[in-house]
């Protein structure tokens, strides 16, 4: 068993229970972590107080050499964090790396912004006596970090470094499926010279430890990945409590390709937008709308790339023209995605490509491509996390757009078209909080990142994602005459 961290020790907790990692890819156990508790919640929680005592009066250069500190440690262990990742998560190592290259260039983004926190000074009217008012930014305390099991790192980076930088202290909770390779960054951490209890790692279910966490009264503010479900319950909990939140939930994002866009470049757009990571993304091409002018283009061209798509395992390198696609995070999950694919085929879609498994071990599923189904089926309004790819014809602008937003959600966008009034309409009128033109991609680290409706509120990435991590604090200074 690998211990969690509690106030720089790795412990095995206050039970000694175990909780096993599966490898996706092969169902083997690769290894076992504890089964937290709320006892070592609290404790956790506790180091993090008592760490932050000294940490939030820490210079913030000293911060930042310190991140930097870690940031070349992780380089140094670029390659057994990537097989780490490999094998807890399952996606292929070309991806694995690419998620830790994203990861250590959002740790250097917010390394480079820790000496940038500005206040301000505001002059004020002297009917009482002669005083002058500051605005300072501070510090909250302990923050709670809970991280989502499709992209462990860059996603605890989003947290992590934002949160350490404005000078808070850290409790992370990583996916009950995903402990290992965040236990080992945060071992880096530790070497790198964070004092202890700077930073922790709990392990375990959320379900079991989540409660205890986020209603922990020492903690003060608590960032949130996940799905919508999740979120609702942990904004039920923390509401009385009043914690400040970062909701960063499900999604469903629409992509509209028009008459006059670049076919090939929106096939291969998104084919990535949605394959990537075996579908699993926040951000991902969940629903296609495409223009009666283009859509059997675009199908067959679509269809063309996707079938080069050769599900395995994620160490084993595809022989090119295929690529390589990774299981299933969990069977749990290659199960709803299957569910919602025959509602799919029930309500008149048509199969193009896949919709089986292929017949070994590991939570494999085969890229899939459905078109039409019914506008009121499970993949037209819910999130589908996997490699099921729904496309609909569409006749013009305002009946994609009005498909595209009759969802609940509202995280990302895509339209594929060099039309300066689709942009326009597009850009103001799609309900989502992440647009792309001629693109789809990942949150870039240099952009403020989050949904709308119930895909959450609050931002990541950019210089706004360190303000959900400070305080305002309003200072009038008197006694001047
Ligand atoms: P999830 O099931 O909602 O779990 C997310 C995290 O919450 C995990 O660490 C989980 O721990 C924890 N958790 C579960 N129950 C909890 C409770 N009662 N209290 C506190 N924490 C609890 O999500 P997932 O399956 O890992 O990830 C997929 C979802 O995340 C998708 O909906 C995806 O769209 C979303 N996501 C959103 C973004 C974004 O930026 N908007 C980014 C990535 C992913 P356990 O693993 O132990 O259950
Ligand atoms: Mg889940």
């Amino acid at each position: 068993m690998t211990g969690m961290l509690i106030a720089g020790e790795r412990t095995e907790g206050a039970a000694g229970e175990g909780l096993d990692v599966v490898d996706p890819a092969t169902e083997e156990t690769i290894e076992s972590v504890p089964r937290g508790t709320a006892a070592d919640v609290d404790a956790a929680v506790e180091a993090a107080h008592r760490a932050f005592g000294e940490w939030q009066k820490t210079d913030a250069e000293d911060r930042a050499k310190l991140l930097r500190a870690a940031i070349a440690l992780i380089e140094r262990d670029r390659k057994d964090l990537t097989m780490s990742l490999v094998h807890e998560q399952g996606k292929p190592v070309t991806e694995a790396a690419g998620e830790i290259h994203h990861l250590v260039h959002g740790l250097n983004f917010y390394a480079d912004l820790a000496t940038k926190v500005r206040g301000s000074y505001q002059p004020l009217p002297s009917a009482l006596s002669k005083a002058y008012g500051m605005v300072i930014r501070r510090p909250m305390g302990v923050v709670a970090a809970i991280v989502p099991n499709n992209f462990p790192l860059t996603l605890l980076g989003t947290k992590l470094a934002p949160a350490l930088m404005a000078g808070n202290t850290i409790v992370v909770k990583p996916a009950a499926t995903t402990p290992l390779t965040t236990l080992k960054i945060a071992d880096l951490f530790q070497e790198a010279g964070f004092p202890a209890g700077v930073v922790n790692v709990i392990t375990g279910k959320g379900s079991e430890v989540g409660d205890a966490l986020v209603t922990h009264d020492k903690v003060r503010r608590v960032a949130f990945t996940g799905s919508t479900a999740v979120g609702r319950h942990i904004m039920g909990l923390a509401a009385p409590k009043l914690k400040r939140m970062t909701m960063e939930l499900g999604g469903s994002d629409p992509v509209i390709v028009a008459p006059d866009a670049n076919i090939k470049a929106a096939a291969r757009g998104i084919a990535i937008g949605r394959f990537w990571n075996c579908g699993q993304m926040c951000l991902g091409g969940k629903r296609v709308y495409v223009f009666d002018e283009v859509y059997d283009e675009l199908l067959e061209q679509l269809t063309r790339t996707v079938g080069k798509y050769e599900p395995g395992l994620g160490w084993e390198k595809a022989e090119k023209p295929a690529i390589r696609v990774g299981p299933l995070h969990t069977s749990d999950g290659r199960d709803e995605l299957m569910e919602q694919l025959q509602d799919a085929l029930d309500g008149g879609g048509e199969l193009v490509l896949g919709g089986d498994k292929p017949d070994t071990a590991g939570y494999f599923m085969n890229p899939t491509i459905v078109t039409n189904p019914a506008l009121d089926s499970r993949v037209a309004h819910e999130e589908t996390f996997g490699p099921v790819l729904p496309i609909w014809r569409v006749s013009d602008l305002d009946e994609a757009i009005g498909l595209a937003n009759d969802s609940e959600y509202g995280l990302g966008a895509s339209v594929w078209t060099n039309d300066v009034r689709m942009i326009h309409r597009v850009a103001n009128e799609v309900d989502a909080g992440m647009k792309w033109v001629n693109q789809f991609h990942y949150g870039y680290d240099e952009l403020p990142f989050g949904g709308v409706k119930q895909s959450g509120y609050g931002k990541e990435h950019g210089v706004e994602g360190l303000d959900y991590y400070l305080e305002d604090i309003s200072v009038v200074v008197g006694g001047l005459e």
